[in-house]
């Protein structure tokens, strides 16, 4: 079990609620429109791993990708949540890769299953620690980059987000009741790569704060 760490202390966390193609240039990358609803999916928390951890590539996948994505932590929950009460929710934020199994995701998308596999390896959802909200003025005013080895793999801002996080938070709070320790990751921008063993990876958001983790194969 990870515990999220803030400001010295821990935070247990509830429930990992992803958002899919939520950057514009990345839903066309991905072959698709930013959807006009968000579209949710979960990760479960044992795919949790705290930054310098290692990715474990399973063997059932042949292509794994790098996706960085600004998570939102929830420190208190709700129902019903309303736009103008959602920014009230958060504690804080943090770097979270939503690491994918690209080619068992294309798999399911084509039968129409879920992406719970492709998602849902263990080591799947690396998290620095969490910068406490008030640290950050405008979540929707960050650079965010991923480097794999030293090179750029994603340059953008979170400016490009399409949904944002007071609606993603309403419309979430629609569907399942939010808890303190949620962890929303808002999407991805362009630029998501291919992961291999060996690889360094580094997230890193402006004002956030900066993940790390290495790549392995699962042995
Ligand atoms: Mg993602």
């Amino acid at each position: 079990m990870i515990w999220l760490r803030v400001d010295g202390r821990r935070l247990r966390p509830a429930k990992i609620l992803c958002v899919a193609r939520n950057y514009s240039e990345h839903a066309k990358e991905s072959g698709g429109d930013v959807p006009e609803v968000p579209v949710f999916f979960l990760k479960p928390l044992t795919a949790l791993l705290a930054s310098g951890g290692t990715i474990l590539l399973p063997p059932e996948s042949h292509r794994v990708e790098l996706e960085c994505e600004l998570a939102v932590v929830l420190g208190k929950g709700g129902r019903d949540v309303t736009k103008t009460r959602a920014m009230g929710l958060v504690m804080g934020y943090a770097v979270i890769f939503d690491i994918t199994a690209r080619d068992l995701q294309r798999e399911a998308k084509e039968k129409g299953l879920p992406w719970t596999t492709a998602k849902g390896f263990d080591t799947f959802a690396p998290i620095s620690a969490i910068t406490p909200a008030k640290r950050v003025r405008d979540p929707h005013d960050l650079a965010i980059r991923a480097e794999i080895n030293g090179e750029v793999a994603q340059d953008s801002n979170t400016h490009e987000m399409v949904h944002r996080i007071p609606d993603l938070i309403a419309s979430a709070s629609r569907i399942m009741t939010l808890e303190r320790g949620d962890i929303l990751a808002t999407g991805t921008p362009a630029g998501v790569r291919e992961i291999r063993a060996g690889d360094v990876l580094r997230g890193t958001i402006e004002r956030v704060g900066r993940l790390d983790a290495r790549v392995a194969r699962k042995v």
